[in-house]
C-alpha cells in the first residue's frame, strides 16, 4: 500500500523531508508520507499509562502529531488512512539498544546496516546505545541516519565501554581516575552523550567517570557488579541497566570493589518488602536514578523456557541461526542456566520499583548470546513486560514515554499528544488481545511512515553480520 497523492506535492514543493533531500533514496520502503495525515479509526494507547481508547483520530502535520481524539476534524487536503481494527502506540525508546550484536561463541558484529533497518521496522524509533564497542561507527552513523543516508532510529550515542581489570578486548580497562577522566572528556568532546560502566569497575573509578561526565553535561550508567547499586546513587549515577541480574548489593559474599561470581543465584528467596530492598528502591527514587529492564537477554539462558520464536531464528544470518539454537538448548539445560525462579524474582524487583514510585524504561541488549536481536528482541521485552504483570499501557509506558523521560526528551517524545513528534507504531488487530508486536504494520518516525515488513525483509539473512 502507497499513499503517496498528496505525499508528492509536499515533497516537490515545500520543505524536503531529509530522507528526499540528501542521500539515497528510500522511497520503496516509505508507506505512507505527506505533509497532513490523518489516521483515523485506531485504538490508542498514548504512553501516559491510561486506558486504551477506540475510536481515535491522529492527525500529523509535518512531522509533529497536532491532535488526537474521537471527534478531530479533518481538513480536506489531509491524507486520510482508514485504520480500522488498527492498534497505535509510540514509537518505542530503546535504552540499551546497542549498535553491535554478539552470536554466542565468541562471534561480534557491527550491525550498522541490518540493525539500525531491524530497530526502526521493530518499531524503534529511539535508541540509547549504551555502551560502545566502535564509537566512531556509531557516530558516523548517527550523522548517517540524521542526514537521510541511512534508514534507522534516532540515536544517543555512548562512549566505549568502561571497565576495571576485567572486560572484553573493546572495553577501556582502567588502571586509574586519571585514566577515567581522559576518556570521559575525549569522547564527550567527540559527542557521544551517555557513558557507560561495566561490571568491574571500582568506586573509586566509576565516581571520576560521573563527575567527569557530568562536568561535560553528559549521563552515565552501568551494567555493574563490583559496585552496589546504592553506592552508584550515592556516587552520582543516572541510570542502572539490568534491575537485579546486576545489583550485587544483596548477595551475603559481597566485598567492596568486587564482583561476587553469579551473585543473582542466591536471591530465590529475595523479599521485596525487606529493608534492604526497599531502601535501594528509595535512594534510586530519591534521585532520580532509574532502572532499565532487558529481561529478553536473560531470557535465553533460563532453565524451562519455551522456545526461542522462529521469527528470531529466521531473521538471523543462517549460519548464526543455527548456533544461537544449539546455545540456547544448551544454556538452558546444562551449567549457568538461570533458575526460574531467579528470572520470576527479577521481574518482581522491576514490578516493586515500579510500585515504589521507581522509573523503569526498557531495552533489547542485543550482546548476550544471540536470541535478543535488534528489535524483535524489544518486542519480546513487551511480551515479558507483561509477563511481570504490568498492564499494556503499563507496559508502553515503560517502553515509550519512561524512555523518553530517561532520555529527557520527553517534551518531544514518548507519547501520543499533542506537540509531539509524530514517532508512532501502527500494528494490526487489537494489541491488549493480541499481546504481542508481531503485527507491526507501520512505523512512523518524525511524521514519516516506513513500511515494517519491508524494512524487515531487506535484512533477512544477514542479521548478525553486517
Ligand atoms: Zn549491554
Amino acid at each position: 500500500m502507497k499513499l503517496l497523492a498528496n505525499a508528492m506535492a509536499f515533497l516537490v514543493f515545500t520543505v524536503l523531508s531529509p530522507n528526499a533531500l540528501i542521500g539515497q533514496d528510500f522511497g520503496e520502503f516509505i508507506a505512507i508520507e505527506g505533509d497532513l495525515i490523518a489516521l483515523v479509526n485506531v485504538k490508542v494507547i498514548d504512553g501516559t499509562g491510561v486506558p486504551s481508547q477506540t475510536g481515535q483520530t491522529i492527525l500529523i502535520e509535518g512531522d509533529k502529531i497536532v491532535s488526537v481524539g474521537p471527534d478531530v476534524s479533518i481538513p480536506e487536503n489531509a491524507l486520510k488512512v482508514d485504520l480500522e481494527g488498527h492498534t497505535v502506540i509510540p514509537g518505542l525508546i530503546g535504552l540499551h539498544n546497542h549498535s553491535f550484536y554478539t552470536g554466542g561463541r565468541g562471534r561480534s558484529a557491527q550491525l550498522s546496516f541490518s540493525g539500525s533497518r531491524l530497530y526502526l521496522g521493530s518499531g524503534v524509533t529511539t535508541i540509547r546505545t549504551t555502551g560502545a564497542r566502535a564509537p566512531y561507527e556509531e557516530l558516523n552513523l548517527k550523522d548517517q541516519i540524521d542526514s537521510g543516508q541511512a534508514i534507522g532510529p534516532t540515536m544517543y550515542t555512548t562512549g566505549p565501554y568502561i571497565t576495571g581489570e576485567q572486560g572484553s578486548q573493546t572495553m577501556a580497562r582502567l588502571s586509574d581516575t586519571g585514566q577515567a577522566q581522559r576518556l570521559v572528556e575525549y569522547w564527550s568532546n567527540e559527542g557521544v552523550s551517555w557513558f557507560k560502566a561495566y561490571t568491574w569497575i571500582s568506586r573509586e573509578e566509576l565516581g571520576a567517570v560521573i563527575q567527569e561526565a557530568h562536568k561535560h553535561g553528559k549521563q552515565v550508567t552501568a551494567h555493574l557488579c563490583s559496585v552496589g547499586y546504592r553506592e552508584a546513587v550515592a556516587l552520582g549515577i543516572d541510570n542502572l541497566e539490568h534491575g537485579l541480574f546486576a545489583n550485587s548489593e544483596y548477595a551475603p559474599t559481597k566485598v567492596p570493589d568486587e564482583c561476587p561470581p553469579g551473585f543473582s543465584g542466591s536471591y530465590g528467596d529475595l523479599d521485596m518488602n525487606s529493608e534492604a530492598v526497599q531502601s535501594t528502591f528509595k535512594e534510586m527514587i530519591d534521585n532520580d536514578v532509574s532502572m532499565t529492564s532487558t529481561l529478553v537477554v536473560y531470557e535465553i539462558s533460563v532453565a524451562g523456557r519455551p522456545p526461542i520464536d522462529e521469527r528470531v531464528y529466521d531473521i538471523l544470518a543462517p549460519e548464526i541461526a543455527s548456533e544461537v539454537r544449539e546455545i540456547a538448548i544448551e544454556r538452558r539445560a546444562g551449567q549457568g542456566a538461570i533458575d526460574p525462579q531467579i528470572f520470576a524474582k527479577a521481574m518482581e524487583y522491576e514490578r516493586a520499583f515500579v510500585q515504589a514510585g521507581g522509573l523503569l524504561a526498557a531495552g533489547v541488549d542485543p550482546t548476550g548470546y544471540g536470541a535478543a536481536p535488534p528489535g524483535f528482541g524489544d518486542q519480546k521485552n513487551y511480551e515479558l513486560l507483561l509477563e511481570a504483570g504490568f498492564s499494556h499501557p503499563e507496559v508502553v509506558q515503560i517502553m515509550s514515554a519512561n524512555g523518553a523521560k530517561v532520555l529527557g526528551i520527553d517534551k518531544d517524545v514518548g507519547t501520543i499528544e499533542p506537540g509531539k513528534t509524530a514517532d508512532l507504531v501502527v500494528l494490526e488487530g487489537d494489541l491488549e488481545q493480541i499481546g504481542n508486536l508481531h503485527a507491526t504494520k507501520f512505523v512512523f518516525k518524525q511524521g514519516v511512515g516506513w513500511d515494517s515488513s519491508k524494512l524487515i525483509e531487506s535484512v533477512r539473512g544477514i542479521v548478525g553480520i553486517r
